[in-house]
C-alpha cells in the first residue's frame, strides 16, 4: 500500500555529511556551484544506490565537477573494523566510526528467520525466504541510555548518537559485505545498539534516505523501528511517516511495577500511556504492530503472565515476538526452561494473539539480542569500507 499523498514532510535535522544530503539538497549545493540542478540525484545515486564515494568513478559527471566533489572529501562515514560469521550463516560486523569508537551490526539470512519473528517485519507471501534475501539488524546509538537490566547494551551507558550518515551507512556496508554472495538486504531492523527513538532526528533522516526511491529503495513496511517506548516519538513517527514503518514495542512486562523494574523507562512513560499511543499509531489496513517481549525465567514468564500479557493487548492489532532471553555476562537473569517457553506461547495462542518464538541468531558469535555490547571498543584492526559498483 502506497502512503497517503498529503504526508506531512518529517522535520529533518540539516545535512552534517554528504551522505545525508537528500537529492534536491545535493541540487541547491551543487546549484550554488554553478551546476546544473539535475546534477544532486545523480550524485545522490553514486553515493546511495551504488556505494561510491570516490568522485573520480562517477563517469557521467563533467572531470570538473569530480574534482570539486572530490575536495567536498566524500568518505565513507565508517569502515568495517572486523567481520565474524556464526554457524547458522548469521554474520556480525563490527564498524569503525570516525572517533574510534565501534557499533555492531548483524546481517541475518532470512532463510533462517520465520514469518513475524522480528527479523521479516511484514507477514506477506512475498516473503517466503529465500537464500538471496538477508534482513540487517543496525544501531543508532553507541551504548544506550535506557538501562533495561536484561541487555548488554544498556550496560556500559550511553556514549553518543549516531549520525544519519553513520546509521545509512551500516546498510551501505552490509549490502557491499554481501555483493560477493549474490544476497540482498531486504529488510532493516533498528535492533541493535541504542534506542533509536531516543536519537529521533538522525533516524528519521536515515528512514527517509535509505527508503528513497533513487537510493537504497527499501520499502517503509521493510524497515522496522523498536523501542522502549518513548511515547512522544512513536506519536512522532506516526504521524511523520504516515504508519508505514513498521513498529515494534519492547514490553516484557504486564505490570507497571514489574516493567519499571527491568525497564526504567516505564516510570516516564507508564503502561497506559504506551497502549494508548499504539491505539492511536496510524497503521495501515492488515499490518500489525510487533510486540517484542523477553522471556525472563521468574521474571515474567508464568501462565499467569500470558494470560495478562493477553488482556493488555486486546483490542489492538499486535503480533508477539517471545524472545527467550539470551544470556549476558555476569547477568543472573537467564531464559526460562523450554517447557515455560512453550506453556507460554500455547497460552497466548489459546487467548487468540498470534506470536512466534524468535530463534536465538549468531549466538556463537555474540550477535543475538541484548549480546551487542561494546566489546570491540579496544580492538583498531582496520580495513577500508569497500565500494559497491553496478
Ligand atoms: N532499544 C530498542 C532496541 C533494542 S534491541 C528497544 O528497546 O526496542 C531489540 C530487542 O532485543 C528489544 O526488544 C530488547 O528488549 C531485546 N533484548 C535486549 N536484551 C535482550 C536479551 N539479553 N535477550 C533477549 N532479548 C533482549
Amino acid at each position: 500500500m502506497s502512503a497517503p499523498p498529503s504526508l506531512p514532510r518529517p522535520e529533518l535535522s540539516p545535512p552534517a555529511h554528504p551522505l545525508e544530503r537528500l537529492p534536491e539538497e545535493w541540487a541547491a549545493v551543487l546549484e550554488a556551484w554553478g551546476e546544473p540542478k539535475y546534477r544532486g540525484l545523480q550524485v545522490f545515486r553514486w553515493l546511495h544506490q551504488r556505494g561510491v564515494f570516490d568522485a573520480e568513478q562517477m563517469t557521467d559527471l563533467p572531470k570538473s565537477l569530480r574534482r570539486k566533489l572530490a575536495e567536498e572529501s566524500l568518505v565513507p562515514p565508517l569502515s568495517i573494523a572486523q567481520a565474524h560469521e556464526s554457524e547458522d550463516g548469521t554474520r556480525k560486523l563490527l564498524v569503525s566510526l570516525p572517533d574510534e569508537r565501534t557499533v555492531e551490526t548483524v546481517l541475518i539470512p532470512m532463510k533462517s528467520t520465520q514469518p513475524g519473528d522480528g527479523y521479516t517485519p511484514e507477514e506477506d507471501p512475498d516473503d517466503e525466504p529465500t537464500s538471496a534475501w538477508v534482513t540487517q539488524c543496525i544501531s543508532s546509538q553507541v551504548g544506550c541510555a535506557m538501562a533495561c537490566t536484561f541487555c548488554a547494551s544498556g550496560i556500559a551507558g550511553f556514549k553518543r548518537h549516531l549520525s544519519a550518515a553513520e546509521i545509512v551507512g551500516q546498510v551501505l556496508a552490509g549490502r557491499a559485505q554481501l555483493e560477493a554472495s549474490g544476497e540482498r538486504v531486504r529488510n532493516v531492523v533498528f535492533m541493535g545498539m541504542g534506542e533509536p527513538l531516543h536519537n529521533y532526528a538522525a533516524v528519521a533522516r536515515a528512514l527517509t534516505l535509505l527508503c528513497h526511491p533513487d537510493g537504497l529503495g527499501l520499502s517503509k513496511r521493510r524497515v522496522t523501528v523498536s523501542t522502549s517506548g518513548l511515547v512522544p516519538e512513536i506519536d512522532r513517527l506516526g504521524t511523520e511517516f504516515g504508519g508505514q514503518v513498521q513498529l515494534a514495542i519492547s514490553l516484557h512486562a504486564t505490570s507497571d511495577e514489574r516493567r519499571s523494574e527491568v525497564m526504567p523507562i516505564n516510570k516516564k512513560y507508564p503502561l497506559a500511556e504506551l497502549l494508548a499511543a499504539l491505539k492511536r499509531y496510524p497503521l495501515p489496513k492488515r499490518r500489525r504492530i510487533t510486540i517484542e517481549y523477553t522471556l525472563i525465567e521468574g521474571v515474567n514468564a508464568s501462565i499467569a503472565d500470558a494470560k495478562a500479557l493477553a488482556k493488555l493487548l486486546r483490542g489492538i492489532p499486535v503480533k508477539v515476538n517471545l524472545i527467550p532471553m539470551n544470556a549476558v555476562d555476569d547477568n543472573p537473569l537467564r531464559a526460562p526452561s523450554w517447557e515455560s517457553v512453550d506453556a507460554f506461547q500455547e497460552t497466548l495462542r489459546g487467548q487468540g494473539v498470534p506470536n512466534f518464538v524468535r530463534r536465538r541468531k549468531g549466538d556463537d558469535i555474540a550477535a543475538a539480542c541484548g549480546q551487542l555490547a561494546l566489546r570491540g571498543e579496544k580492538k583498531k584492526v582496520r580495513v577500508p569500507l569497500p565500494t559497491v559498483r553496478s
